[in-house]
C-alpha cells in the first residue's frame, strides 16, 4: 500500500482499543487514518489479558459500553473467527457477611440496567463448576450472558478489517516525537514524519508519558498484573469463568482443558518499558494456595507458563476518553483500569463518532460525558492505582 506523508488521523498504539478505533473510523470515511506503534497489534496489555467480558459493573454507562463492545466481539468472531468469542456465563462468589450485603446489593442495581444477573445458592454454584469446593459461600452471582474472547485475536481481527478498508498500519519502527507544528499534529517515528490535524493518543500504559512530554499531563498511573496458564489432569471440560470476591483469583476455560488464572491489581505504579514481563513466585504461590482450599484438584495443576501485563488507572477508575482539554486536535483513548478489553470496542465506537461528527458535536460528546479528560484538573497530585475486580467501583467491601 502506498504511505503518505499526512493523514486525517493519527491513532497512537495498535492495542484493541487503537485497532478497534481504526476500524470504527475507517467506516465511517472519515478521512486517511494511520495507526503507529512502535511494535506490533497487542504487543501491550491487549496481548497479555484474559479476555474476560463481563456486565457485572458498577455504573450504567459501563455496561453499556460493555454490552455494545459485546455484541461487536460477537459479530467479529462470527464473521472471522468463531473460536474467539465463547459466551460461558459468570460466576463470583465471598464467604463475608458483609461482602454479601453489597453484593445483593449490586444485583439490584445491576437488574436497573436490565443486567441479566441473579444470585446463586450453593447447590448451583457446585453444579455449574463441579470440581470446586463451596460449602463456606455465603454468596454467589451468577451472569448467564458474560463471555470470554481471545485478545489478541480480537485485535487483530480489528486491525485486519481497518487494514483492509484502507487504514495504514505503521509498525515496528522506534518511535521519535510526537509534536505540534503548523497547526497539525507531528508523529515522528523510524526516520519518517507523519502529519494530521487529529491525533488519538491510544497508547495504553505509555500514554501517560506521551502525553507528559508534550506538556499535556493526564492523570494515569500504569500497574503491573499477573495471570497464567495451567494444566490441570484431568483436563477440564468447558466451564463459567469465575472470581473469588475474597481472595481475588478469578480463573477462566482456556484451549485444550486448560485454564486461565490471574489474582488482581499490584497497587504500585511502574514504568511499562521496565517491568518484569515474567509471572513472580509469589503470584504463582498464592494461585496454588487459593486453588488448594477452592480447587483442590488444581492445586497440582502443571504451571503451562505466568506473564505480566501494564494496565493503567485513573483516581475514578473509570477510562479517560475524549479531546484533551487545551492541546487542539489531540485526543485520549486510555485508563481502562484493567478492563479494557471488555469495553474497548464500545469505547472506540463512541469516540469514532465524535471524530466523524466533529470536535464541537454535542450529542457524540454527550456519549463520552462520564469519560471525558475535562474531569479532572490539569494539576491533580500523584495517586496510587486502584483494585480492579471489586464489587462498587473501587469501593472494595473488604476494606
Ligand atoms: C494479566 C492481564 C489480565 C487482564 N484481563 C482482562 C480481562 O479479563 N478483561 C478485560 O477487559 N481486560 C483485561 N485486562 C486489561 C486489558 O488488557 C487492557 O485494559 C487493554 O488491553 C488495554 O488496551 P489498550 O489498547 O488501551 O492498550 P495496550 O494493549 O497496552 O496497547 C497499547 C499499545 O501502545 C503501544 N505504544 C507504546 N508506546 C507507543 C508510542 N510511543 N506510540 C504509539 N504506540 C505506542 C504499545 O506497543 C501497545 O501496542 C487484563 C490485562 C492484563 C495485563
Amino acid at each position: 500500500m502506498p504511505t503518505s506523508d499526512t493523514a486525517e488521523v493519527v491513532i497512537l498504539g495498535a492495542g484493541i482499543a487503537g485497532c478497534a478505533l481504526a476500524d470504527h473510523l475507517a467506516r465511517r470515511r472519515v478521512g486517511p487514518v494511520v495507526v503507529y506503534d512502535p511494535r506490533i497489534p497487542a504487543a501491550g496489555a491487549s496481548g497479555r489479558a484474559a479476555g474476560i467480558v463481563t456486565e457485572q459493573l458498577w455504573n450504567a454507562w459501563d455496561v453499556a459500553v460493555t454490552r455494545e463492545s459485546k455484541e461487536e466481539y460477537a459479530a467479529l468472531a462470527r464473521q472471522r473467527d468463531p473460536s474467539a468469542y465463547s459466551v460461558n456465563g459468570f460466576a463470583r462468589w465471598t464467604v463475608q457477611a458483609e461482602a454479601e450485603r453489597v453484593l445483593d446489593r449490586a444485583i439490584e442495581q445491576l437488574h436497573a440496567w436490565n443486567v441479566d444477573v441473579r444470585r446463586l445458592d450453593r447447590d448451583e454454584l457446585a453444579t455449574r463448576v463441579p470440581w470446586g469446593r463451596f460449602g463456606d459461600v455465603r454468596a454467589a452471582i451468577w451472569s448467564p450472558t458474560d463471555a470470554v474472547v481471545t485478545p489478541s485475536a480480537m485485535t487483530e481481527m480489528y486491525a485486519e478489517r481497518a487494514r483492509a478498508a484502507g487504514v495504514e498500519f505503521w509498525l515496528g519502527v522506534p518511535f521519535g516525537k510526537l509534536r505540534r507544528s503548523e497547526g497539525r499534529w507531528a508523529v515522528e517515528a523510524g526516520g519518517r514524519t507523519v502529519r494530521a490535524p487529529r491525533v488519538v493518543v491510544a497508547a495504553g500504559a505509555w500514554t501517560k508519558r506521551i502525553l507528559k512530554e508534550i506538556g499535556r499531563p493526564v492523570p494515569l498511573a500504569p500497574y503491573r498484573t499477573q495471570a497464567a496458564v495451567l494444566r490441570p489432569s484431568p483436563p477440564v471440560p468447558e466451564f463459567p469463568s469465575v472470581h473469588d470476591i475474597d481472595t481475588d483469583v478469578y480463573v477462566r476455560p482456556e484451549s485444550a482443558g486448560r485454564i486461565l488464572a490471574g489474582d488482581g491489581t499490584e497497587l504500585v505504579e511502574v514504568d511499562p518499558e521496565q517491568f518484569r514481563t515474567g509471572g513472580d513466585a509469589a503470584f504463582e504461590t498464592h494461585l496454588a494456595e487459593s486453588f488448594l482450599t477452592r480447587f483442590p484438584g488444581w492445586a497440582e495443576a502443571e504451571l503451562v507458563r505466568s506473564w505480566a501485563g501494564v494496565c493503567c488507572s485513573t483516581p475514578d477508575r473509570r477510562p479517560l476518553v475524549g479531546p484533551l482539554p487545551d492541546a487542539a486536535g489531540c485526543f485520549v483513548l486510555a485508563g481502562f483500569n484493567g478492563f479494557g478489553v471488555m469495553r474497548a470496542g464500545g469505547v472506540a465506537r463512541r469516540l469514532a463518532e465524535l471524530l466523524a461528527a466533529g470536535e464541537g458535536d454535542r450529542t457524540a460528546l454527550e456519549l463520552l460525558a462520564p469519560v471525558l479528560p475535562a474531569r479532572f484538573p490539569s494539576d491533580l497530585p500523584p495517586f496510587l492505582p486502584r483494585p480492579g475486580f471489586t464489587l462498587e467501583g473501587g469501593r472494595d467491601p473488604r476494606f
